[in-house]
């Protein structure tokens, strides 16, 4: 199989330096090509006007400037959701969202091609994991959003507010490549993204977070809970199992308390599945006491019938019952559900008549 591309985007400040110092370049260039990148948003060194054309063409040549190709973009029907499907280099493809409401635009972002944890709603999960993202093919799907919004946006609204790792695949188990992403995004010298602004979403991989909580970044974090008690989260989050709700707490208190950041909890509401009143009210008790806010996701459609989204009238009263114990809590909005790009909708496209004819 072909390789991920290589790419500029690939490497952090440091490495760049590196390499441009090996190539006999004078320190200040780092600075210059890093501000083309990431300030100016270039998609080609051609571009990056006070550069030296030999060295262009060494950037060009030596490291490439990676590609993500767009092979399909698609809008929402109100416009406010659009998503990009991109090919990569050996094939792969991967989803995009931008989300623009009120005064937020927030680019949802995929860290891996499908995903290895098999939650039993999710369409990426029924994918499997085809493999990590690079740090470059993260960066670079934040970009192609900031370079759309720069060229597209309304006026005062050219810039993306946040960023959530809540596309395609688990953050967390890509771990090093989703890190050095958020560290390049973050990075005063380019994009100056906040990491109070950028949000990784996790199905609850304790380890994983508890490395995190001591990284030094203000970084938000979700936690996919979906379930009150183990016996159901084990069967929703198979992951459940090898890290039960209990650990999964602790991580999230240290977390909390490490970071000073209040904890999101995502949970997908599924007709008679996990949208009782009596489940509400476990809910209430094991995040009472807890710096969080609980989103409630009503199920998007995917293509497994036996989940349901529930009934408005549902919805609302598992909200009340929460807030009434004192739980902050939102329904999050259903964005995008004409054109799949809902929560746990993206996926690769369908295999074609060709692939399935030849599949086993
Ligand atoms: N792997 C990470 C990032 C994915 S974020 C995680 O699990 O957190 C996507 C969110 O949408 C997760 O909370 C996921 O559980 C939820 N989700 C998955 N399928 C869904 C569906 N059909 N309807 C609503 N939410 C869904």
């Amino acid at each position: 199989m072909a390789e991920p591309a290589r790419s500029i985007y690939n490497l952090t400040y440091d490495q760049l330096s590196e390499r441009l110092a090996d190539w006999g370049e004078p320190s200040f260039r780092v600075q210059q090509v890093w501000q083309w990148l990431y300030q100016s948003l270039v998609t080609e060194t051609e571009a990056m006007r006070n550069i030296p054309l030999a060295l262009r063409r060494r950037l060009e040549e030596d490291l490439g400037m990676g590609a993500l190709r767009p092979v399909r973009t698609i809008a929402s029907q109100d416009q406010a959701t659009k998503k990009w499907l991109f090919e990569l280099a050996d094939g792969e493809t991967i989803e995009t969202v931008l989300m623009q409401y009120r005064r937020r635009r927030t680019a949802c972002i995929s860290a891996q091609v499908g995903c290895a944890f098999a939650c039993a709603f999710c369409a990426t999960g029924q994918m499997g994991l085809h493999r990590n993202l690079t740090a470059g093919e993260i960066v670079q799907q934040v970009l192609v959003v900031e370079r759309f919004l720069r060229e597209e946006g309304e006026e005062k609204q050219r810039q993306l507010t946040n960023i959530v790792f809540m596309g395609m695949g688990e953050p967390l188990a890509n771990y090093r490549a989703t890190l050095q992403a958020v560290r390049t995004l973050h990075d005063p010298r380019g994009l100056a993204f906040a990491g109070r602004r950028i949000t990784l979403s996790t199905v609850g991989l304790v380890p994983a977070m508890r490395r995190l909580a001591d990284e030094g970044l203000e970084l938000g974090l979700a936690i996919s809970l979906h379930a009150p008690g183990d016996e159901l989260r084990d069967r929703l989050v198979p992951i459940n199992r090898q890290f039960p709700l209990a650990q999964l707490m602790d991580a999230c208190r240290n977390y909390a308390n490490k970071t000073g950041r209040r904890l999101t909890f995502e949970y997908t509401l599924i007709r008679d599945v996990n949208d009782g009143h009596e489940q509400a009210r476990q809910l209430v008790q094991r995040l009472r006491g807890l710096l969080c806010h609980l989103n409630i996701i009503p199920l998007n459609p995917v293509s497994d019938r036996a989940f349901q989204p529930p009934a408005r009238a549902q919805v609302d009263a598992f909200r009340q019952i929460l807030e009434r114990g004192g739980i902050s809590v939102t329904v999050r909005m259903r964005r995008g559900i004409d054109i799949q790009a809902g929560c746990g909708q993206l996926r690769s496209p369908p295999p074609t008549r060709h692939q399935r004819r030849n599949a086993v």
